[in-house]
């Protein structure tokens, strides 16, 4: 039996609504590689479904119709994995996407900092595997937490895989108690949660008067993409379209993301992500190329000009 957890629009609340793709066993399984065992361990049967709708006041594409997680122990293991990833860095092609993470915690601890006279708090909202927090350590910031309550169980299993002095936590309360921050990091958490409007309030409410947000909300163009999904017989990892799968709720476009942002109190900063590039010999065209992209994603943002983006810097005044 399966337990179904029905949303309104997590935009604007309204319950009309288009259903436009779902979730099946069959399409999960065999499109798609979810492993049948874990498909059950997250509640799902033969016959569960889940249908992703788009809002027919707002446009807005999220799932309305969510199997709930299952409250078992087993899911937090599963997660153990889940969060953990390859994080080795033997992989070089693993370099630029860590430093690309280290530009932006850079970027944000930075602008944190400007003006205080005491040391700031950074805190990871769904830190995973706490890649963010080491790189906040290791950049000198004193007081880094790690709140997810999803992460691995055993605090002495994180306190091994991590640098040492991260407050690990996974209660919302205890996280609230260190703070409130002046940097917080949310990456790939927003498209995970039942109600995204809440988790950006509780995200803001730990926030101090002027503290940064950085946070990243997957571009997944359902409309545009829709017939290629219908269509997959086989949908491998490498696949754009493998983003589509059940563990994903939440389909915010960029208008509507900003939408919940803004409305939530934030201000959008107009920052651009593409992390800087040595000018050396056999990198000048990468640099120069990088350099021209800033620029280019700089303009649009002021104009604002609207593309996909996935990335934001948002402030709490
Ligand atoms: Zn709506």
């Amino acid at each position: 039996m399966t337990n179904k957890i029905i949303r309104r629009c997590i935009i604007c609340g309204s319950d009309h609504h288009v259903p436009k793709f779902t979730y099946t066993w069959d399409f999960l399984t065999k499109v798609r590689w979810s492993p049948p065992d874990e498909l059950r361990l997250y509640g799902w049967d033969e016959n569960s479904t889940s249908t992703v709708v788009e809002c027919s006041d707002c446009g807005c594409f999220y799932t309305r119709d969510v199997i709930a997680y299952p409250e078992a122990a087993s899911v937090n293991e599963l997660v153990t994995d889940h969060g953990g990833g390859d994080s080795s860095i033997e992989n070089p092609r693993l370099y630029s996407r860590i430093d690309a993470a280290a530009w932006t915690i850079r970027n944000l601890i930075v602008l944190a900092a400007a003006g205080k006279t005491r040391g700031i708090k950074f805190m990871d909202f769904g830190a995973g595997n706490g890649t963010l927090c080491n790189i906040a350590r290791a950049l000198g910031v004193g007081t880094v937490v790690a709140y997810d309550p999803f992460s691995p169980p055993g605090e002495q299993a994180y306190r091994d895989r991590n640098f040492p002095g991260i407050l690990h936590t996974r209660g919302l309360e205890k996280a609230t108690a260190f703070g409130p921050f002046d940097a917080v990091a949310c990456q790939s958490v927003i498209e995970h949660v039942l109600d995204p409007r809440e988790t950006l309030a509780t995200i803001y409410r730990l926030m101090a008067p002027g503290a940064y947000l950085y946070i990243n909300n997957p571009y997944m163009p359902l409309d545009r993409e829709l017939p290629a999904l219908q269509a997959a017989t086989k949908i491998s990892k490498r696949d754009i379209i493998s983003y589509y799968h059940q563990h994903h709720f939440n389909y915010m476009k960029p208008a509507h993301f900003e939408r919940l942002a803004k409305e939530v109190g934030f201000t959008l900063t107009p920052m651009t992500y593409f992390p800087p590039v040595p000018f050396a010999p056999g990198m000048r065209m990468r640099c120069t190329i990088q350099h021209l992209k800033s620029l280019y994603r700089g303009l649009q943002h002021r104009l604002g000009i609207n593309y996909g983006r996935q990335f934001y810097i948002l402030r709490r005044e």
